[in-house]
Parts: structure tokens; C-alpha cells; sequence
């Protein structure tokens, strides 16, 4: 297996909705875009969205998600409980009538499986947890798998290239280790799972003799449609202090508008953020008529630390097939790989239903009683970014898609890309439980076979 299987660097732990998986059938197919269904279906996957939220461990409260099917087993964990900006939050959600709901985590809110609460530090972002109480895969599933004897890990380590046979079968890896020593080993069954870019990289970079273009890529499929989310968001600050140093932060939301939006492709999710450094807070926070130097920022800074709050959209893109990751003909890695190089730009879609999102986050923090609001929305640019997902969509047919609906690439009996790259659309939420979940299933099936 190549990668580290998904990581988790927020908390968020979100079921795409029933639409996100039909989303040409719902929405049709905008011009320039490569909009698609999904060869699976939201009932395909449910049994696996249940079962990571129970062995990675998520809180949250199942009854609230009334945009979603009703559940069949609860969340193993209630809510976090609620800090002052998810309060000022939750005021403006009942005010405007839109459902309100306690943000799904990967953080335990009870000890669970061996490990701690939350102590509500408030740095779950960019920083390991001091008591382990956030969930992902390194501190439950591979320590599992490093328990059973079965599994070796090799940190470090740089996979160069997928070897295959002249009949398409993987036989194995090239590797360097840290350090530059070269390495391989044979395989019966190769799972790239390197993320959105690197997995793409990966395949691009293992061309044959009966496959120049790189593995996978006979229909020039491998890289494309490359997404990720784009952001709108409100700030506004408030007459009394929406941070009270109680984390994690970024604990209630609505999906009230992922779908069913009139006007618009999709839509997304419009949460609280998680708290954010000073330095964050000077960098993002500062209002655009407010010099970023200066007596007039520091005040700002001294008076408002507290007291601003961000609504923040998370918004489902419009693919189309010039965003994409291809590999640079110039530049290399310091192990003489060629490194990927990425092009195209969101599709315009995208920048509307953005606008459409802005709006909202605003009503929201207007609803909530925030004095001075000020919006962001995303400008015209490359895609990827930190939900980087689509590069090797999953589909029947092989001349539109790169992995077929078990993530096994097309013509390779034996070999397997598991992670975000699959994505057919990238839905409205942060992807990690959809990622998971789908590595669960492809798993599921590749032990069925061997
Ligand atoms: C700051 C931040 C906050 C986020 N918050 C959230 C959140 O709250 N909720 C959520 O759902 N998502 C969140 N995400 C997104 C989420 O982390 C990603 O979507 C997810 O990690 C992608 O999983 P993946 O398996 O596709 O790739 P990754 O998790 O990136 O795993 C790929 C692994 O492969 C390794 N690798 C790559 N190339 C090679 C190679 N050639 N050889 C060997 N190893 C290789 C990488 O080092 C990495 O370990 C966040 C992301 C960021 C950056």
C-alpha cells in the first residue's frame, strides 16, 4: 500500500448527502464542466459511513442530520458541548428557522476505545492532540493493523514507481527510503493511496511499454477533474466575546443549503469556525477597511481578538477536465522524480453558487446579532487545495474514468488507488469519512477476492 491511508488534519466528520452521488442527473451538465454521476449510490456506501464512524469513533447527535436518510445506528458519542460561539450561533440558526446541528467529529467527547475525552484546548488543527482524544487512521486503524503482526510500516519512504507486467498486472514498488537508499518489493495486490495529486503523480509517473501516458491513462483520464472545495465566509464581530478558550471550536452549522438552492449548482455546508491563532487572526480576520500595521491593527487586535466569529462555507466544485495534475518536464524531487505540475482553474459555476453561499453566511451572522460583517469569496484560480479530490474518478466506463466502482484501475486486475482521488464530485462537506468510508468498501471487496 502506498500512503498512509487517510489522514485527519481537521475533525470534521461529514456523510456526503444522496444528491452529491447524482449530481449530472439533479443538475444536468454545465457547459465546459465534466459533471457526473457516481457509479455508486449514498445507500451503496451507508454500511460504511456507519462503520468508520464507529471504529475511527465520531461524536455528533444522528438525530440532527434531517438533510440526510434516517440513520440506522446512532453516532457512538453525543455532541461536544457548546462553547460561546457555537451559543451566538445557534441564535442566529433559530432565528432564521434553519436547522441547526452540532458538527459530526473525529474527537472523542467521552473516553473512547481506550482513549480520552477532549479537553477542549482548542488546537486540533496543525497541532497533535496533547491527550489523543482526535480520531483518524494512525491512532486506530494502523495501530491495529501494526498489532496484528501483519502489517510493516515504513515511514519515510518515497514509493518512485508501480512495476507491471506487459498484461497489466502490478508486480510491485520502487521506493526510496529516507535517507536515498533505493528499495522495492513484490506484491500481489498494489493500493495507491497517496492523496488527490501524489496518487496521480504515481500512476503518471509508472509509464510502460503498452502504457506511455502512465498507468491507468489509455483515455488521458488520469489527473483530470481535478477539485477541492472553495470557501466563502463571513466574519463579523460581536457586541460580547464569541471565544471563550473553550475548544474545539467550529461546533455548529447548517445544511440547509447543499442542495435545492434556486439558481445555483449544489450548494454547501455553512458552519462556525474552529478558533484561530493571533497570527491567523491578523493574517484573515482584519476588516477591509482597517490597516494590516500600524497603532489602528494592533488596537483592532487588542479589542476584537474575542470577540469576531467566521461563518464559513464549504462549497461543492463544478469539475471540469482542465483542472488537472501532469507531471513537469523540468522539475524533479531531490530523488530525481519528476514532480507533479497542476493547471486549469475552478469552473465559473462554482464562483456563482460562491456568491450564493456568501449571502447566506452573512444572513446567518446578521441573525446572530454581529455589529460589522465583512464577506470573502473565492477568486477565479486553481483548484486542489486542502480537500484535493477527483484525479482518478471512479465510473463503469474506462474511456471516462480511471477506477471502476470497486477503485480498481481500469485494465489492472490487481491494482487499487483508495483515497480522495476517486471522487467523482467532491460533495459540500470536508471528505475524510466519505474517503474512509469508500476505502472501507474497495477493502471489503479486494478481501473477497484474495
Ligand atoms: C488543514 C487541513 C484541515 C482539514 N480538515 C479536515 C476536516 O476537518 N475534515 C475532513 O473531512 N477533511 C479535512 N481535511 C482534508 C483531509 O485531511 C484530506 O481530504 C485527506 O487527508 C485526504 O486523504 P487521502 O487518503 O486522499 O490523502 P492523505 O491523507 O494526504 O494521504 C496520502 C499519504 O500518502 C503519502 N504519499 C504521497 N505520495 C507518496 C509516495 N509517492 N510514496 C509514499 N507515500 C506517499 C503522503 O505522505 C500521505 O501520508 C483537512 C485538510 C487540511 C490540510
Amino acid at each position: 500500500m502506498v500512503g498512509s491511508g487517510t489522514r485527519v488534519y481537521g475533525a470534521r466528520a461529514w456523510r456526503f448527502m444522496p444528491q452529491d452521488f447524482r449530481m449530472a442527473s439533479s443538475y444536468g451538465v454545465p457547459e465546459g464542466s465534466s459533471l457526473a454521476d457516481w457509479p455508486i449510490s449514498y445507500e451503496d456506501l451507508e454500511p460504511w459511513y456507519e462503520r468508520v464512524e464507529w471504529e475511527i469513533g465520531v461524536s455528533g447527535d444522528h438525530r440532527a442530520m434531517l438533510h440526510l436518510p434516517p440513520y440506522k445506528r446512532p453516532y457512538p458519542m453525543p455532541p461536544l458541548p457548546d462553547n460561546a460561539q457555537v451559543r451566538a450561533g445557534r441564535v442566529g440558526l433559530n432565528k432564521l428557522g434553519w436547522n441547526a446541528l452540532p458538527l459530526p467529529q473525529f474527537i472523542n467527547s467521552v473516553p473512547y476505545l481506550g482513549r480520552p475525552a477532549c479537553i477542549r484546548c482548542q488546537h486540533c488543527v496543525g497541532f497533535a492532540c496533547p491527550v489523543d482524544a482526535k480520531n483518524g487512521t494512525r491512532n486506530t486503524l494502523i495501530e491495529r493493523a501494526l498489532r496484528s503482526g501483519n502489517c510493516e510500516l515504513k515511514p519515510g519512504v518515497m514509493v518512485e514507481r508501480i512495476d507491471c507486467d506487459e498484461g497489466g498486472r502490478a508486480r510491485g514498488v520502487r521506493w526510496f527510503e529516507a535517507d536515498g537508499t533505493p528499495g522495492s518489493a513484490q506484491a500481489e495486490v498494489v493500493i495507491v493511496s497517496a492523496g488527490a495529486v501524489e496518487s496521480a503523480r504515481l500512476l503518471l509517473n509508472s509509464a510502460t511499454a503498452q502504457e506511455p501516458a502512465g498507468l491507468g491513462n489509455r483515455s488521458d483520464q488520469v489527473g483530470r477533474h481535478l477539485q477541492g472545495h472553495s470557501v466563502a465566509s463571513a466574519r463579523g464581530i460581536f457586541p460580547q466575546p464569541v471565544m471563550d478558550n473553550l475548544g474545539p471550536g467550529g461546533g455548529i452549522g447548517t445544511c440547509d443549503f447543499n442542495h435545492g438552492n434556486p439558481d445555483v449548482i449544489g450548494g454547501g455546508i455553512i458552519i462556525d469556525n474552529l478558533i484561530v491563532l493571533p497570527i491567523i487572526f491578523w493574517k484573515r480576520f482584519t476588516p477591509p477597511d482597517l490597516p494590516r500595521w500600524g497603532l489602528a491593527a494592533k488596537q483592532f487586535m487588542r479589542d476584537s481578538y474575542r470577540s469576531v466569529g467566521e461563518a464559513k462555507a464549504t462549497i461543492q466544485e463544478i469539475p471540469n477536465p482542465d483542472a488537472r495534475v501532469r507531471l513537469d518536464p523540468n522539475v524533479r524531487d531531490r530523488h530525481g522524480i519528476p514532480v507533479a505540475r497542476l493547471s486549469g482553474a475552478i469552473h465559473p459555476e462554482t464562483l456563482r453558487t460562491a456568491d450564493f453561499m456568501a449571502e447566506r453566511a452573512e444572513e446567518w451572522f446578521m441573525a446572530a446579532g454581529a455589529k460589522k460583517i465583512w464577506t470573502s469569496r473565492p477568486r477565479p484560480g486553481l483548484s486542489g487545495g486542502q480537500h484535493q479530490a477527483g484525479t482518478c474518478r471512479m465510473g463503469d466506463d474506462p474511456s471516462t474514468s480511471v477506477v471502476d466502482r470497486w477503485q480498481r484501475v481500469h485494465g489492472h486486475d490487481n491494482l487499487f488507488v483508495l483515497d480522495g482521488s476517486v471522487h467523482v464530485t467532491n460533495g459540500g462537506f470536508n471528505p475524510v469519512l466519505t474517503i474512509m468510508a469508500l476505502a472501507w468498501r474497495a477493502a471489503d471487496g479486494i478481501l473477497a477476492r484474495w
